[in-house]
């Protein structure tokens, strides 16, 4: 067990500034109206610094400087492009406590899982588009006897990226790497409530690009975000958040016919068969794991399995096994390496989660597990904790039809095969899925079936950088991660030419 020291005590992994400017050009530059904006650890509730509030100026600053930049790096080969973010990815693991510390600072999750899946996924992300540009090939056709078609891929410039706050850095990164592995110049704004770990991530890795070529500009929705997405000068918007704001992102992108990617919010059903049941085996065992995964980074995953759906013919004593084992979930301090579950992010998503644990109970939901916000002692007093809470319902329940993003599951049971499908597809969403069955077919045909983007089969919350992720029909607009990605940030280009 290791408990790191909270930042500006002695020993502290990490050292935050007591205010931070925006981004831009490779500087730090302060906010043109000179205004900044208040950042508190959901840890205890305490403000540790303060960020720059980007307004449309400091926007048009960022894409000046992008604009000065994208040429020459546009024009840098794939494998200068690499050595760079093989560079980056580096120093991140060179550094990998010091940035797993502040995004559990600025986040309120559990250090393990910045040590452990955060960080070094946001350093294989880069290590991965590193290795994809270079082996990327054009293409060559032969038209006719004196003609030959080329195909180039060419990067689209300036680019503008809008990450939430439920994973900082690693958000930022998914949209980073590739983009710059393109050749692309690129102005990001973090969420204003957790937008210093990435600042610190700037700080770290600035030096190793061009100036200009990474821009951050802090700020709020309608006052950065906003004219971001809305500027004409960016050839492409790329956005991670709520679907309701996604709407907004694509209304104003159409203004200005650029492309986006959109990649919203989830109500993953997660579905276990009759036989994932044994008295005593590893797959059993994986199985419950797979259940307790509702809770993981506090229920602040898009594809939280925020539904489970469970066969009737073995429901009761499913849940009473799933519920003794979510109850063991170690809730504590999230610098602590044995905490499973730290804070909420901020108070405005405690109390959110808070409303949804009335509304599951006003609605009838019968409450298994936990239903109420946690009170923690000490410093922890002021942090926004919740308790692991499942609720057992039906899938017509708004617990079961919003996205709550806490750790908060909702459950309901099925028949049959046929009958979980009809539930699981019963939703605005289809990001995630999990599927767990002993079966091969019963599972790879409802793997098929789950209208989703990703369906887990037999596992559940693994981000492999090389795997495609995204959303269908309320849930998004393309995909990240895999090579794939690379062509969401750049253009073809076609050289007709005859001999
Ligand atoms: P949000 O939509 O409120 O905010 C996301 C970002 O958009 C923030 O940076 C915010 O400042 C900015 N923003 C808000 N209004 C804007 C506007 N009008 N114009 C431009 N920018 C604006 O979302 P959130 O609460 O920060 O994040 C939680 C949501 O993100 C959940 O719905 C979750 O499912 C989703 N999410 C999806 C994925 C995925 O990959 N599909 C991953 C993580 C989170």
């Amino acid at each position: 067990m290791t408990i790191y020291a909270n930042p500006g005590t002695d020993g502290s992994k990490v050292t935050f500034k007591p205010r931070y400017e925006h981004f831009i050009g490779g500087e730090w530059v302060a906010p043109v109206k000179g205004q900044y904006f208040e950042n508190p650890t959901p840890i205890t509730g305490q403000t540790f610094t303060e960020v720059g509030r980007g307004t449309p100026e400091d926007i048009e600053a960022a894409l000046d400087a992008a604009h000065a930049a994208a040429p020459a790096w546009g024009r840098t080969s794939p494998a200068e492009r690499a050595v760079i973010l093989n560079k980056i990815a580096d120093r991140m693991e060179a550094n990998l406590e010091m940035l797993a510390v502040a995004e559990t600072w600025d986040n309120g999750k559990a250090v393990r899982e910045t040590l452990n899946a955060d960080i070094p996924l946001a350093i294989d992300h880069f290590r991965y588009f590193a290795g994809t540009i270079r082996a990327q090939e054009g293409s060559l056709s032969q038209i006719d006897e004196d003609t030959v078609a080329y195909h180039y891929h060419e990067p689209l410039g300036v680019v503008g990226q809008i990450i939430p706050w439920n994973f900082p850095i690693l958000m930022a990164v998914w949209k980073l790497a590739p983009a710059l592995a393109a050749g692309n110049a690129v102005v990001l704004k973090p969420a204003e409530q957790t937008p210093a770990s990435i600042l610190v991530l700037a700080e770290l890795i600035g030096d190793l690009l061009p100036g200009g070529v990474l821009n951050i500009v802090n700020g709020f929705g309608l006052e950065a975000g906003k004219p971001l997405a809305s500027n004409k000068r960016i050839r492409k918007i790329a956005f991670t958040g709520e679907t309701t704001t996604g709407r907004l992102i694509m209304q104003y992108a159409s203004e200005n016919l650029i492309p986006v990617t959109l990649e919203l919010g989830g109500k993953s059903p997660n579905i276990f068969f009759e036989d994932v049941m044994a008295s005593d085996d590893s797959y059993w065992d994986k199985a419950q794991e797979g259940f307790t995964l509702f809770a993981l980074n506090q229920g602040e995953v898009c594809t939280c399995p925020s539904r489970s759906l469970v066969q009737e013919s073995i429901a009761d004593s499913f849940l009473d096994a799933v519920v003794e084992r979510a109850r063991a979930i170690v809730q504590g301090n999230p610098l602590d390496t044995d905490t499973q579950m730290g804070a909420q992010a901020s108070n405005d998503q405690l109390e959110k989660i808070k409303s949804y644990l009335d509304i599951g109970r006003q609605e009838g939901a019968e409450v298994l597990l936990g239903g109420e916000q946690a009170h923690l002692d000490g410093d922890l007093a002021g942090g926004y904790y919740v308790q692991p809470t499942i609720f057992r319902g039906n899938n017509s329940m708004r617990v079961f039809q919003e996205e709550i993003f806490g750790p908060v599951v909702s459950v309901a049971t099925f028949k049959d095969f046929d009958d979980a499908m009809t539930i699981a597809n019963d939703t605005l969403y289809g990001l995630g899925a999990g599927v767990w069955s002993r079966n091969g077919n019963t599972a790879y045909r409802a793997g098929r079936a789950i209208q989703a983007g990703r369906v887990w089969v037999n596992n559940y919350h693994a981000y492999p950088a090389h795997a495609a992720f995204g959303g269908y029909k309320s849930s998004g607009i393309g995909r990240e991660n895999h090579k794939m990605m690379l062509d969401h940030y750049q253009q073809t280009k076609n050289l007709l030419v005859s001999y």
